[in-house]
């Protein structure tokens, strides 16, 4: 019966979550370098320490962090950091210069220790890939981490605009830079858009595009659409999660109504029901 209709055999279905390589958080190569403290790692560290850009954490690095990005800088993806660009409620992203063919790039580090960890709740419980970790914050925060990059690919591999991601290391994420002449992009909060209904033509038709692949956002909204050189680009998608999610509806829900009320500030009418209706009628997540 189940050839006839080409029928997936259930014990060979994907399960919700497994799209991704097992993530293995129990050590890194960073955690590894720390402990170690080589004489190089030594002077690397007391140099960023003593660096103007990295004082605003008020947290400095903890020395996994330090090696995170001694690593990076070793593996030839970061030259030289530039200055913070944001400080958000889970990470600070700085301008870095990466490599000759990167030129700058956006450099995201995670604060493992911050009190932020309840805001990854509703997106962690029901993820299996996460509930195998139980409590543990630091490999949460590696396994998120992973997963933005992850993520990332796949919008990219969908045909979503969003930050090309160059290499993670540890609790850092590098990914090309949006800019517009080398000053970071506005969001598209603060912008001043000439042309609302085109971009949120193009806005609706990434998020069905996400959707199709079998991803939601799950926090969407004028603050994590950026608007570069004259590009709408989607960031921060380290909590999407996937079509599965006991609450990718709920999330699919929120982010269309975030949106359209976006737009309808900017004069337009639209409402986030008819737009969740237009993305679940046009794409196929389960394909
Ligand atoms: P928040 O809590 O404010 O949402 P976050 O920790 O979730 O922040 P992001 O939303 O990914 O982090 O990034 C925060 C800000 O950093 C963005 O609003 C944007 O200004 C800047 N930013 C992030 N990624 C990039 C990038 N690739 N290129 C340029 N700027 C970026
Ligand atoms: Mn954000």
């Amino acid at each position: 019966m189940s050839e006839e209709y080409g029928l997936l055999d259930p014990e060979n279905a994907e399960e919700p979550g497994d799209e991704w390589e097992e993530i293995d958080v129990s050590d890194t190569e960073a955690d590894r370098i720390a402990r170690k403290r080589d004489r190089e790692f030594s002077q690397f560290r007391e140099r960023v320490k003593d660096s103007d850009q990295f004082k605003v954490e008020q947290s400095v690095f903890d020395d996994a962090t330090l090696a995170a990005l001694y690593k990076l800088v070793q593996d030839g993806y970061v030259q030289a950091f530039g200055g913070p660009i944001s400080s958000g409620k889970e990470a600070t992203v700085y301008s870095a210069l990466g490599d000759e063919e990167n030129g700058e790039v956006a450099v995201k580090i995670y604060r493992i220790n911050a009190s932020n960890f309840r805001d990854m709740r509703e997106y962690l419980v029901g993820d299996p890939r996460f509930e195998e970790l139980g409590g543990d914050k630091k490999r949460v925060v590696l396994a998120w981490v992973r997963k933005e990059f992850a993520n990332l690919k796949r919008a990219i591999k969908a045909g979503v605009r969003v930050p090309e991601p160059l290499a993670v290391q540890r609790n850092v994420l590098v990914m090309e830079f949006m800019g517009n002449d080398g000053r970071r992009a506005p969001t598209l909060a603060d912008a001043r858009l000439e042309n609302p209904e085109t971009a949120y033509e193009v806005v609706k038709e990434y998020m069905r595009r996400l959707f199709d692949s079998g991803l939601v956002h799950g926090d969407l909204s004028e603050y994590n659409i950026l608007v570069s050189n004259g590009e709408l680009c989607i960031i921060d998608v380290g909590q999407a999660v996937t079509y599965h999610h006991p609450n990718s509806g709920e999330f699919l829900t929120r982010d269309c109504a975030n949106i359209a009320s976006f737009f309808q500030r900017e004069g337009l009418d639209v409402h986030g029901d008819e737009l969740e209706n237009w993305i679940r009628e046009n794409a196929d997540p389960e394909k």
